[in-house]
């Protein structure tokens, strides 16, 4: 099963991701832990694949392509792959398209509203990084693990939710209509259960009839 999971930060993309790998025995591939993987073992492209991330440029696509095909070549690719957060743009997808076919894609809709609940009371520690949330029992405003005051990041705050969505929209729509009737789409408004309840039942029927 070749699928590709789209959804913007905070929709629980990396949830669903675990338990569809979990369920249909497939890994979960992020870009990210892609160009880790590859620069940790060296060789020509790892080499230059380390060197961009060091300098915090973005990888271009051509390498991008080039990890990527490497990375599906692998065994545990025999039986499909989910590619989670990728492809970002029309230009990837097509791209994609001559390295592989997908089976369907998987698009994790979340309102502005619902997104803000969850992101708006995040505090983070600004000295070891430990997240909590205004909501939670307990909340103090100090930090649980070493008790330095919570802050809450500026990308946490409505505006820039807001901001993050719309940069997030505008780059799956184009996405959504290259799929066409391979997408399916599922709001991640409830629990991580109910969100991953119909995405189980449209995979089963899928995988019936491969
Ligand atoms: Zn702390």
């Amino acid at each position: 099963m070749k699928l590709i999971l789209l959804g913007a930060a905070g929709s629980g993309k990396g949830t669903m991701a675990k338990k569809i790998s979990a369920d249909f025995k497939v890994p979960q591939i992020s870009t990210g832990d892609m160009f880790r993987e590859i620069a940790k073992q060296g060789g020509t492209l790892g080499e230059k694949v380390k060197k961009l991330m060091a300098s915090g440029s973005l990888i271009p696509n051509e390498i991008t392509f080039e990890v990527l095909k490497k990375r599906l070549e692998k065994d545990d690719c025999k039986n499909g792959f989910i590619l989670d957060g990728f492809p970002r743009s029309l230009d990837q997808a097509e791209m994609l398209k001559n390295v592989t076919d997908v089976d369907a894609v998987i698009s994790i809709e979340l309102p502005f509203s619902e997104l803000e609940k969850r992101l708006v009371n995040r505090r983070i520690c600004s000295f070891c990084g430990d997240i909590d949330n205004v909501s939670y029992e307990g909340y103090t405003g100090d930090c649980r693990k070493c008790g330095k005051k919570l802050f809450q990041r500026d990308d946490d705050k409505p505006e820039a939710i807001k901001n993050r969505l719309e940069v997030y929209k505008k780059s799956v729509t184009p996405l959504i209509n290259f799929y066409g009737d391979k997408v399916m789409t599922v709001s991640s408004a409830g629990s991580p259960e109910e969100t991953y309840a119909p995405v189980k039942t449209f995979l089963s029927k899928l995988e019936a009839k491969a």
